[in-house]
C-alpha cells in the first residue's frame, strides 16, 4: 500500500490514474479503523480498479474541543487493517497540508439539514464536514465515494455537497449499511473511548430504536420515541434526541408508508454516540 502524506504526492497518482482510465474509489475516515471502515474499503475494492483511504481528524468538523482532543489515534494499526484489506493508497495529511496558509472558508448552503438533528446540536459540524470532504475529492479526484449508514445526516449532506457543487457529475456515492458489534452496538471509533460500564450499556440505544421499529404502524411515531428517550435517561444516557424522519429527505414522515428512519444521539459520560435504524 502506498502511503502519501502530501496532497501533491496524491494529486500527482491520482491525475496519472485518471490519465490510465483506472476507476479510484474513495473512503474517507477519522481512522481509528474498525470493521465498519473496512467493510467500506471492501464494497470500493468491488467495483473499482483502486481504492484510496485517507486518515485525517478534521479540526473544523469538531464543535467540541474535548472531542477532538480526545478522538482515538492508532494510525500504526490503522495501516495495518489497510494493508491486510487490499487498499491500494492511504493519504494520512497534516492539519496545514489540507488548509494551507491563506485557505479561504467557504460557506456551503445546506438548508435546514443543518438545522435539524445533528446540525441543531452540533452548530458547524457540517459546514466543516463539508470543507474536509470537498477539499479531498479536489486531491484523490474519484469516481465513487463510499460513506457509512451510520451517519445518516451526514451522507444527505454530502449528497446535498456533490448536488451544489457539480461534483455529482464526476463522483457517484454509495451508502454502505451500518456494522455492528455482535449485541447490536453500531460500530464507531468513539466506542473505543467508553469504559467497561459504558460500554455495556452502549447498546440500550441500537435496543430502543429496535423497539421503535417493532412498533412502527402500530402505535404513534411520537410515543414510540418519547418512549426510546425516557428509556435511555433511565439508564442514565444524556440523550439529545431520537426522532422519526423520512429516509429520502429528513424531513416530517407524513403517512406509515413513506420509507421512514429512526435516528438518536445520546452521550454516556463525555461520549456521544449516535445511530439509526430504517423502519420499513
Ligand atoms: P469516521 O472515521 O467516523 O469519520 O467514519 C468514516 C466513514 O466510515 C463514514 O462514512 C462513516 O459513516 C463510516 N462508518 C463509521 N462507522 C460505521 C459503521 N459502524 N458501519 C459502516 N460505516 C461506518
Amino acid at each position: 500500500m502506498l502511503l502519501f502524506k502530501t496532497a501533491g504526492d496524491v494529486l500527482e497518482f491520482s491525475l496519472l490514474q485518471q490519465n490510465q482510465q483506472k476507476s479510484i474509489g474513495f473512503v474517507p475516515t477519522m481512522g481509528a479503523l474498525h470493521d465498519g471502515h473496512l467493510a467500506l474499503i471492501e464494497a470500493s475494492k468491488m467495483s473499482n480498479d483502486l481504492t484510496v483511504c485517507s486518515i485525517f481528524v478534521n479540526p473544523t468538523q469538531f464543535n467540541n474541543p474535548d472531542d477532538f482532543k480526545h478522538y482515538p489515534i492508532t494510525i500504526e494499526k490503522d495501516i495495518k487493517a489497510l494493508e491486510a484489506a487490499g487498499a491500494d493508497m492511504l493519504f494520512y495529511p497534516s492539519v496545514a497540508e489540507i488548509y494551507p496558509a491563506g485557505w479561504q472558508k467557504k460557506h456551503y448552503d445546506l438548508g435546514y439539514l443543518e438545522t435539524i438533528l445533528e446540525g441543531a446540536f452540533r452548530p458547524g459540524h457540517f459546514q466543516g464536514v463539508c470543507e474536509v470532504v470537498e477539499r479531498l475529492l479536489d486531491i484523490v479526484m474519484p469516481a465513487n465515494l463510499y460513506m457509512g449508514q451510520k451517519d445518516f445526516q451526514q451522507c444527505m449532506v454530502i449528497k446535498r455537497l456533490l448536488s451544489i457543487t457539480g461534483k455529482d457529475q464526476s463522483v457517484k456515492l454509495h451508502i454502505i449499511p451500518t456494522y455492528r458489534e455482535t449485541d447490536g452496538l453500531a460500530m464507531s471509533s468513539r466506542n473505543m473511548r467508553l469504559n467497561d460500564a459504558h460500554r455495556q450499556l452502549a447498546v440500550e440505544i441500537s435496543k430502543a430504536l429496535e423497539t421503535v421499529k417493532q412498533g412502527y404502524g402500530k402505535h404513534p411515531g411520537g410515543e414510540l420515541t418519547a418512549a426510546a428517550k425516557k428509556h435511555l435517561e433511565q439508564k442514565g444516557f444524556g440523550v439529545d434526541y431520537v426522532e422519526i424522519a423520512s429516509a429520502e429527505e429528513l424531513l416530517p414522515v407524513t403517512g406509515t408508508k413513506e420509507k421512514a428512519v429512526v435516528l438518536a444521539a445520546a452521550s454516556l459520560g463525555s461520549v456521544r454516540l449516535i445511530d439509526n435504524l430504517l423502519l420499513n
